[in-house]
C-alpha cells in the first residue's frame, strides 16, 4: 500500500511517499509554499523518478498552512500532529520538538509512546522564524545556507535586542554602519531567534531530552548552536529536517488506511 504526505507551508512544499508506512519510496521539496506553483511542482518531483503515478496512491494526508488548498487529499491533520509522528519515527526517544518554519515556530512535548502532552506555537509574529533570518540573510548579503559558516567565524555576538523584525532590520543596518563584522551580526541574530525558540520550549514545563530540531532552520546549522547555548542542552537534528512534517502526514495515512 501506497500513502502520501503532503506539507504545504507558507515558505515550501514538500512531499513524502511511503510503501506500507515504512520504505521511503520518495520524498521532494520545492523552496515556494502555499499560493504558488509549490504544490503542483512538489507533486511532479515526487513522482519523477518513481515507477508510480499519483492514481497508485492509497491515501493522502494533506499538512501544513496551505493543507486545505491542496486537491485530491483524503484528509487534512494539523502540521503539529505530522511533526510529532514523523519525528517520534525518526528519533523515538524525542522527548521535546522544535519546528522552525518560515512564519511560524512551535515547541512540542511528547511522552514515551509520541503522543502530544503539550505545544506552544508563534504564528502571529515573524521575529524567531524562518522570515528574519530571510530578512537578515538578505541585509548581510549572507545566502541562507552559509549563515551557519559566518556564524561560527564569529568572535564575538553583536546583541540584536528589537524583538520586531522590521526595528530588528534596522538595528542589524546601523550595526554594519557602526563597522560590526558581519559574523558576529549573524550570531547576534541567531541567538535572537533562539531566544524566541527557548521561551516557547519552556512554557512546555521541564525541559526533557531528547530534544529534537526539524523544519527549515534546522538546516542552519548557527540557529541549531544558538539554541544549544541558550538552552544549555545538546539538539538531535532530524535528519532531512523539511520533510518531517510530510513523513509524519504519510505515517498518519497508512494509520488511516488500516483503521478503514
Ligand atoms: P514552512 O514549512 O513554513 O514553509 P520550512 O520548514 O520549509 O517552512 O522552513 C523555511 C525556512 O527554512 C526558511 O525561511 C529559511 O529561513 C530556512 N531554510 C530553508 N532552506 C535553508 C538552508 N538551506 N539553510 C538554512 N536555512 C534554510
Amino acid at each position: 500500500m501506497y500513502t502520501l504526505g503532503i506539507d504545504i507551508g507558507s515558505s515550501s512544499s514538500k512531499a513524502v511517499i511511503l510503501k506500507d508506512g515504512a520504505e521511503l519510496i520518495s520524498s521532494a521539496v520545492v523552496q515556494v509554499g502555499t499560493g504558488t506553483s509549490g504544490p503542483t511542482r512538489v507533486m511532479e518531483a515526487v513522482f519523477e523518478n518513481i515507477d508510480l503515478k499519483p492514481e497508485d496512491i492509497d491515501y493522502t494526508v494533506a499538512t501544513g498552512y496551505g493543507r486545505f488548498s491542496v486537491e485530491n487529499a483524503d484528509k487534512q491533520i494539523s502540521e503539529i500532529s505530522c511533526h510529532a509522528k514523523g519525528i517520534f519515527y525518526l528519533v523515538p526517544t524525542a522527548r521535546t520538538i522544535i519546528d522552525i518554519g518560515g512564519q511560524d515556530a512551535k515547541a512540542i512535548a511528547l511522552n514515551d509512546k509520541g503522543n502530544i502532552t503539550q505545544f506552544y506555537m508563534n504564528d502571529k509574529c515573524a521575529a524567531g522564524t524562518g522570515r528574519f533570518l530571510d530578512v537578515m540573510s538578505r541585509v548581510l548579503e549572507i545566502p541562507l545556507d552559509k549563515m551557519g559558516e559566518a556564524h561560527f567565524k564569529a568572535k564575538e555576538w553583536a546583541s540584536v535586542s528589537s524583538t520586531c523584525t522590521v526595528f530588528a532590520e534596522s538595528e542589524v543596518i546601523s550595526q554594519l554602519s557602526k563597522g560590526l563584522t558581519r559574523e558576529s551580526i549573524v550570531a547576534g541574530v541567531h541567538k535572537s531567534v533562539a531566544t524566541k525558540a527557548c521561551s516557547l520550549v519552556r512554557r512546555c514545563g521541564d525541559i526533557k531530552n531528547d530534544v529534537v530540531m526539524c523544519g527549515g532552520v534546522a538546516q542552519n546549522p548557527g540557529a541549531v548552536d544558538a539554541i544549544e547555548k541558550e538552552l544549555g542542552q545538546k539538539i538531535t537534528v532530524a535528519p532531512n529536517p523539511q520533510i518531517t512534517g510530510a513523513l509524519g502526514a504519510a505515517l498518519l495515512a497508512y494509520e488511516e488506511l488500516l483503521a478503514k
